[in-house]
């Protein structure tokens, strides 16, 4: 960093270059700010670089579904306004059920996911077996997305970095952010201590280390951190060509055009924010490995290659944390999204609307309903800011 940029100031400082990061950047850039992108490693390399890819209306939540439809199209249509392409292909989505129990939980999932707009409807077994020939003959029922997809998440940094410098962003790496200052109206942002950027505007979007970020600006705000485990195959033959996936959700099944399978689905594994992704968890391994092997028997006749960890935020009402910060002007929070990389280059893309003063097309969520009390005194979030300064 120069003497020149540290003494500069910005109109906005974006901490945390994940998806919902990178994409409030890109926007105001674009929109005609001055934006500095800072993180403390590479540009989505944290849970927008490692997840599972897959675009999904079966699994997100169902008042999230109208953002969730908007982000799988911009995905789809990256070149146009990323500038280049993640890997997104369309493909059909089957949510599977093997027990009534699982039956009457995807009946239920998909009528409350079609009443938010979401192209979900029951098929019968044999319709699922046509979609996806490959499925266990033992399914009693599935839903049918034809809205669902995939990309290929390690290619989601490297668009990023190429369009966000285009737009003329300041993209600063390796940069972990320690604290922040109010300075007049604005914020110091400081790395190791020292300031390394002046900014109008604030925007957290830390993902998991959110509530860490809150914490620098005097906000408690609690983020649930899940440990996901995520498997990828050898090659093989083509298998399948659909998202599978299963009622009661511990399943997300894709193969690629390498041939290579994802599993994924949620399971376990151990970490926390601190340390990161420190150890795959063997039973959840297995459980996982042999409900996909259940869902398609081909399966069987790969080998795992690979195994990997990335942590995924979750607020308290496990709803987003998105909009302006109460009691703080021009600081601004983004994430803890379900599904979060289907919908970030829609709920990013919303956030920068705001900052530039314009009405977003679809309502934010209040970060205010989340924030706790002081712990030592009333709840009083009027200027935490500079109660810690
Ligand atoms: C294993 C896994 C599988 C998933 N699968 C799917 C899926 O299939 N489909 C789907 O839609 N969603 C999926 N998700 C969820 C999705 O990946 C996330 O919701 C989304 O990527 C979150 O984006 P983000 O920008 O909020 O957070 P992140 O991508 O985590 O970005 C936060 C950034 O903040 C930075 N940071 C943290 N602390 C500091 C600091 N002190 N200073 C500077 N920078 C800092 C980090 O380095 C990081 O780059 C999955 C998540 C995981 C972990």
């Amino acid at each position: 960093m120069s003497e020149a940029q540290q003494s500069s100031t910005v109109d906005v400082a974006v901490i945390g270059a994940g998806a919902m990061g990178a994409t409030v950047a890109l926007h105001l850039a674009r929109g005609g700010m001055t934006a500095a992108l800072i993180d403390r490693g590479d540009v989505c390399r944290e849970a927008s670089g490692v997840n599972a890819g897959t675009l999904t209306l079966h699994m997100t939540r169902a008042a999230l579904i109208p953002y969730a439809m908007r982000g799988r199209q911009l995905w789809i249509d990256a070149p146009e306004w990323l500038g280049s392409d993640v890997g997104a292909r369309s493909a059909p989505g089957l949510s599977l059920a093997f027990t009534p129990a699982e039956h009457d939980m995807l009946e239920k999932r998909a009528a409350a996911r079609s009443a938010m707009g979401a192209p979900i409807r029951l098929v019968t077994p044999a319709e699922a077996r046509q979609i996806e020939p490959g499925l266990n003959a033992g399914v009693i029922a599935a839903a049918y997305c034809e809205l669902d997809g995939h990309v290929t998440a390690y290619l989601t940094g490297r668009a990023y970095r190429q369009a966000l410098l285009a737009a003329g962003v300041t993209v600063m790496e390796h940069s972990p952010v320690d604290a922040i200052h109010r300075h007049g109206a604005g914020f110091d942002i400081l790395v190791g201590g020292r300031r390394q950027i002046r900014a109008k505007r604030l925007v957290l979007a830390g993902g998991v280390w959110l509530e860490t970020m809150l914490a620098w600006i005097g906000l408690r705000v609690p983020v649930k951190c899940l440990v996901n485990q995520l498997i990828v195959t050898e090659r093989m033959r083509p298998v399948m060509r659909s998202v599978v996936g299963i009622a009661n959700g511990l399943l997300s099944l894709k193969q690629f055009e390498n041939g290579s399978v994802l599993i994924g689905g949620g399971w376990q594994g151990i970490g926390d924010p601190q340390r990161g992704g420190v150890e795959a968890n063997p039973d959840n391994l297995v459980g996982n490995v042999r409900l996909a092997r259940h869902a398609i028997p081909a399966l069987a006749e790969t080998r795992i290659l690979r195994i990997w960890l990335g942590l995924e935020s979750e607020t308290a009402d496990a709803m987003p944390m998105i909009g302006a910060l109460p009691g703080i002007d021009d600081a601004y929070v983004i994430g803890c999204v379900h599904s979060g990389y289907t919908s970030a280059p829609y709920m990013g893309l919303l956030l920068a609307e705001r900052i530039l003063g314009r009405e977003p097309e679809m309502p934010l969520f209040d970060p205010a309903r989340l924030i706790l009390p002081d712990p030592v005194g009333q709840p009083d979030i009027t200027n935490p800011l500079e109660k810690t300064a």
